[in-house]
């Protein structure tokens, strides 16, 4: 048995959001390691209403929740028997977020996961959030939520969760900047003219973390390091000239924390997401969890080096980005799930995403909803919608041109 500390007492009440994903499956790994401990409220998916189906019926879940209306047919036919309800469409994954679960885990991937988020902070649960897109389209209103109905943010994405672990709060003027770690992603090394050629199956292949398709190719062009960027600013509270990112090839070290004296914090791991999650489902106690252990005599090396800004534009991107402010993250990250989709579908090249994105960003900006504030989900809404057909129109200027 997992000495998880929860096994006394009654079961925790948790939902998992985008439970059949990459983050969804490695928290289910670690709770059917311990099942007397959690009582599984809720688990939600996109289209994949078998794999659903499958993950209910194993921890015998209250409710499975498909965001596509299609799937309900297949969902309730795969539940039949079970005595677990079945409902579909996204407002039904925004109820399921509503149940009264005690720990949620937000891992729905992009700005679809916003709502649903919203949703578990405004019970005041405790949300393990590994769906960054929701801080990028619209950080301010999220955090200000978070502290009006007093919910417990803990991060899992492995920087932000690296940089929770050594971060002072209570001396916060003590801080002088946080440093994001990047692997680099699998075109760490490319040339400009190879990336130019890039097919989505080299995108995917990252060489150190086994994630989802949008945040492989995130990683690839590293909008993913961007996104966090964001991310970072919202969590921490910390000004966008206070956060750094390192290229770190090996990813040992998730991140760090400079202080005034000189100190540097780090938090050091394998590359795998279980110990994030593992952090975020114990918290504020610890758990053990199934990952190897480093080996720092057979690492013999860590290295470092800064980003390269004329490979990776995404970067200047995203801090222009954050600097205009306003609707522009909400504009730059509906861009680049659009631009990441249309680069999967094989419908503009790799080096179209960051153009198709600071097109979309320009046209928006110069629009008439550039001078809009986002402090209020419809604007958001409005801004993410309109920001989705002007980056599939710049797209589709566009071609394909893999090797
Ligand atoms: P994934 O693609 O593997 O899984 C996404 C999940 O969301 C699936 O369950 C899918 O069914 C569901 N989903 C997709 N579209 C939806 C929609 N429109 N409405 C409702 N549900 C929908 O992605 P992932 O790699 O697990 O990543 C999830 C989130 O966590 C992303 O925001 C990602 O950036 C973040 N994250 C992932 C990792 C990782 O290692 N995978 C690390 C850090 C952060
Ligand atoms: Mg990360």
């Amino acid at each position: 048995m997992m000495s998880s500390g929860m096994t006394t007492g009654s079961p925790r009440r948790i939902s998992i959001l985008g439970s059949t994903g990459s983050i969804g499956k490695s928290t289910i790994d670690l709770i059917e390691r311990d099942p007397e401990a959690y009582k599984v409220v809720a688990l939600t998916a996109n289209g994949n209403a078998e794999a659903l189906a499958a993950q209910a019926k194993a921890l015998k879940a209250d409710l499975a929740v498909v965001a596509d209306p299609l799937a309900l047919g297949r969902l309730k036919e795969a539940l039949a028997g079970s005595g677990i309800e079945a409902a579909a469409g996204p407002e039904a994954v925004v109820e399921a977020a509503a149940r009264d679960a005690d720990w949620v885990m937000a891992a729905i991937v992009g700005a679809a996961g916003l709502e649903p988020t919203l949703a578990a902070v405004a019970r005041g649960a405790t949300v393990a959030l590994a769906n960054k897109e929701c801080l990028v389209c619209a950080g301010d209103l999220f955090m200000a939520e978070v502290k009006r109905h007093g919910a417990t943010l803990l991060p899992v994405d492995s920087e932000h969760n690296a940089i929770f672990q050594v971060f002072d709060f209570e001396r916060k003027n003590r801080i002088d900047k946080i440093i994001l770690t990047a692997s680099g992603g699998p075109f760490r090394d490319w040339t400009r003219e190879q990336m130019a050629v890039a097919t989505p199956e080299q995108a995917v292949a990252h060489p150190n973390w086994s994630m989802g398709a949008k945040i492989s190719v995130d990683s690839a062009s590293m909008f993913n390091k961007g996104l966090e960027f964001i991310e970072a600013h919202h969590i921490f509270g910390m000004s966008a000239d206070r956060i750094e990112i390192l290229v770190h090839p090996q990813s040992v070290i998730h991140s760090m924390v400079a202080y005034v004296d000189g100190s540097v914090l780090a938090q050091l791991g394998s590359p795998d997401m279980r110990t994030p999650i593992a952090f975020s489902l114990a918290w504020p106690d610890r758990m053990a969890a199934p990952v190897p252990r480093l080996d720092f005599a057979a690492l013999a090396r860590l290295d470092f080096r800064a980003p390269d800004p004329v490979r990776f534009p995404a970067i200047r991107v995203v801090r222009e980005a954050l600097e205009r402010g306003g609707v522009a993250p909400t504009a730059m990250n509906a861009a680049n799930e659009v631009a990441v989709d249309c680069f999967l579908n094989r419908t503009i090249g790799f080096l179209d995403i960051p153009m198709v994105v600071e097109e979309t960003i320009e046209e928006i900006m110069s629009g008439p909803l550039g001078s809009q504030s986002v402090d209020r989900l419809e604007a958001v809404r409005a801004v993410d919608a309109e920001a989705r057909g002007v980056a599939a129109r710049h797209a589709s200027r566009r071609t394909f041109a893999a090797a």
